[in-house]
């Protein structure tokens, strides 16, 4: 899977794909994350990239040339068109299920706006996807990007040691997760609940079931009404009047 993200802060991003889970998926070669500068895809001396926006308002809108510019330079190094996502506080809010579909596809390319966005008409002309990371505003779109490129690499085959590590985590089958635990078995009186200490594999099942269907019923009942539940599960949240 490829990732290009286009930006005015290209060392902001690299600073934070370098680190971590990422930054070894990176650099053993499994994904490939590309930042590239807007601004060197100018063709001005004094190298513009955002201009006053046409009827008047606050602040300054990101001009379409070099995003065009440097997308077509992006895609002329891809086999296929990238997918070209805009990040924007107007999109589709981003959550698994959007992860996954990303996960499918084999270049995606994100767009990072700044300062009061970029022109309208890159947007109609060129964006595949406007994709928001929640009812918030924040200064640019580095921080969301990174956030989808996260949540879409760390599902990428040999990024993470096993897929059961994100298979079993939050959102990823419409649940929250359990809760967990780890040495030592009591601290501070507190025990770790003994099912968990049992090594019967099957008693464990169940228990990581049933509170994952505790915690979703508790936190993110909202959750619940999509969820694929079994017939013994709907009984055993009703009969704990958990829905
Ligand atoms: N004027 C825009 C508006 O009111 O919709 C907000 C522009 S914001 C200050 C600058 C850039 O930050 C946007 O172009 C976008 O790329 C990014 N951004 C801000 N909030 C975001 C969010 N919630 N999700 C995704 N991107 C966001």
């Amino acid at each position: 899977m490829r990732i290009d993200i286009m930006t005015l802060f290209p060392e902001m991003c690299e600073r934070v794909l370098d680190e971590s889970i990422i930054g070894r998926a990176r650099r053993n070669g499994i994904i490939s994350v590309e930042c590239h500068n807007i601004r060197d895809y100018t063709a001005d001396k004094h190298r513009h990239v955002d201009d006053m926006p046409y009827g008047g308002g606050q602040g300054m809108l990101m001009k379409p040339e070099p995003i065009e510019a440097c997308f077509k330079a992006i895609a002329s190094q891809c086999a296929t068109r990238p997918f070209l996502i805009y990040m924007s506080p107007k999109g589709r809010v981003f959550d698994q299920s959007i992860a996954r579909e990303l996960l499918s596809r084999e270049n995606i390319c994100l767009l990072c706006g700044h300062y009061e966005g970029i022109d309208q008409r890159v947007i109609d002309s060129m964006v595949d996807m406007e994709l928001s990371v929640g009812d918030y505003v924040l200064t640019g779109g580095e921080l969301p990007a990174l956030i989808v490129t996260d949540a879409v690499c760390r599902m990428v085959p040999g990024v993470l040691a096993e897929n059961a590590c994100f298979e079993e985590e939050s959102h990823y089958a419409g649940l929250l997760e359990h809760p967990q635990y780890t040495r030592p078995p009591e601290w501070n009186g507190l025990p770790v609940p003994e099912e968990l200490l049992s090594g019967h594999h099957e008693k464990i099942a169940v228990w990581k079931r049933r509170k994952a269907l505790e915690q979703t019923a508790k936190y993110r009942p909202d959750l619940l009404e999509k969820a694929a539940l079994t017939p013994d599960e709907i009984i055993f949240l009703k009969e704990n009047k958990l829905i």
